[in-house]
């Protein structure tokens, strides 16, 4: 793509980033995703246009609200610059056949992570369609990858669901949860043979979290890990600086 396109592409990011976490962060609290004017979590107060203003919003109310004073989910920050990354690297990296399947899938991983942040839940809907999405990226490239592709989601889930109830009969309690086991399958029809790159990736950020910040319960969820790790290591592998995965 035309680099000059890339900073638009990045600002436009910026706005579906808000827009997707914020439809997340509303469904995860049981409200209406998609209608109704945007309001603070706080006082409900509606917001104006000056006020969603992606990032700049944040950093000039020092990230809370400036008629109740509540703290702004600093999700918000953190899920429109992963908007920005998500749709700039697609158009930096990608020919035009793949930006807009990449960044779809990059912004459904971004919805899926917030959610799980939220709730330890990943929905499936949202799976399925991360999932489709990396059957339409093999499509484009050839026929051969869309199988390569199955054939790693169904060994995916085959091999973690079989460690998920062999950690769940010796250990009496879950350590990953199905969710996170059909999401790595759904990913596995984009990644192929980087799968395993990218569950690396997460684990080993989930645990430098986990080191770091220790949660009360003993429990993470590992769905935001999940989206950053396969969506770096996806990234990588379509800027072609993985060749022996490409
Ligand atoms: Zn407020």
């Amino acid at each position: 793509m035309p680099p000059l396109l890339v900073l638009p592409a990045t600002l436009v990011g910026l706005c579906l980033g808000s827009f997707v976490t914020t439809a997340a962060l509303r469904s995860a609290h049981g409200e209406q995703a998609l209608a109704g004017r945007s309001h603070c979590d706080g006082c409900g107060v509606s917001l104006g246009f000056a006020r969603t203003t992606p990032v700049l919003a944040y950093v000039a109310l020092r990230g809370v609200c400036a008629d109740c004073g509540a703290r702004i989910d600093p999700l918000h920050l953190a899920g429109e610059v992963a908007g920005g990354l998500i749709v700039g690297l697609a158009f930096y990296i990608a020919p035009c056949t793949r930006v807009a399947p990449l960044a779809a899938l990059g912004l459904l991983l971004l919805a899926s992570a917030v959610y799980d942040a939220k709730t330890r839940k990943l929905p499936d809907l949202l799976t399925f369609a991360v999932a489709a999405l990396g059957a339409v990226l093999d499509a484009e490239q050839s026929m051969a990858t869309l199988w390569l592709g199955l054939v790693a989601a169904a060994i995916a889930l085959v091999l973690l669901e079989g460690l998920r109830r062999a950690f769940l009969w010796a250990r009496r309690k879950p350590g990953l949860g199905f969710g996170d086991v059909k999401l790595v399958a759904a990913l596995a029809v984009w990644l192929g043979l980087a799968t395993p790159w990218a569950v690396v990736l997460a684990s080993v950020l989930a645990l430098g979290l986990a080191l770091r910040r220790p949660s009360t319960d003993g429990r993470l969820a590992f769905g935001p890990w999940l989206a950053i790790g396969a969506f770096s290591a996806g990234m990588i592998r379509e800027a072609h600086l993985w060749p022996a995965l490409s």
